[in-house]
């Protein structure tokens, strides 16, 4: 269910202007999360019905390039966002989808159906035992690496994207996930965000120095086709 819209961002897809709609579940808990409101307290946020949507989208027709399905995590409602995009690409716009990675067969269907032009997946430690506590939760790590394996076969534009959790992330850890996407399109390492983190631990965490955020970007170059930092993420 849709229950945030930022009806003109900047920010959501590099170099386009876009419409950012915000599912309000998530199948993971992570302790550094930053939109953990919508998500645990979502009776706040009233529910925004897509016809509303549709006709703010038809307002912006001239000037928006592309919607964005944010969240939460999008694919718990993998129904609504298969008709959410269909409805996004028959007005015309582009569409990016913003994932956690659990869900590879919705992404698949997305994909293969031709609905999404952009995803960006979050790779958020390395790929074994030590995603669960990134993640908040035990999960599966075979779809996260199911979602990797299909994103490389690059039928559709992608980026990783590894917030650099102080504690979780380092020389070492980004080394390891690189080992695991070496060749990928697009890395984009982002910077950690303490304030409104959902465990209060990890507000207490310093974001990264620009000496470090540097040194990141270096290795994850080693890796990557494009690598590149971005400043703030809510995620
Ligand atoms: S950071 Fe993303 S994946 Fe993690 S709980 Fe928040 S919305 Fe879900």
């Amino acid at each position: 269910m849709i229950r945030a819209m930022i009806e003109t961002s900047l920010i959501d897809w590099d170099g386009k202007l876009t419409t950012v709609l915000f599912f309000d579940k998530c199948n993971f808990m992570c302790p550094f999360c930053q939109n953990w409101d919508l998500m645990l307290n979502s009776e706040k946020f009233p529910l925004i019905e897509w016809r509303d949507i549709e006709r703010k989208l038809l307002a912006r027709k001239k000037w928006i390039d592309g919607v964005v399905l944010t969240g939460g995590e999008p694919f718990v409602y993998g129904e609504e966002v298969l008709s959410v995009s269909r409805g996004v690409k028959a007005m015309g716009f582009l569409l990016k989808i913003d994932t956690n990675g659990s869900y590879p067969d919705a992404l698949q269907e997305l994909i293969s159906k031709d609905l999404v032009d952009y995803v960006a997946m979050d790779i958020k430690a390395p790929l074994d035992e030590r995603y669960n506590e990134a993640a908040g939760r035990n999960i599966d790590i075979k779809k996260i690496e199911r979602s990797v394996r299909l994103l490389m076969e690059g039928r559709v534009n992608y980026e990783f994207r590894t917030t650099c959790v102080p504690g979780m992330i380092n020389e070492g850890t980004l080394g390891e996930i690189g080992e695991r996407i070496r060749g990928a399109r697009t890395w984009v390492l982002q910077q950690y965000v303490p304030e409104n983190a959902y465990d209060e631990k990890y507000r207490q965490l310093t974001a990264v120095t620009a000496g470090e955020a540097r040194t990141f970007v270096d290795i994850a170059r080693r890796y990557a086709v494009n690598a590149k930092w971005r400043g703030r993420s809510g995620n």
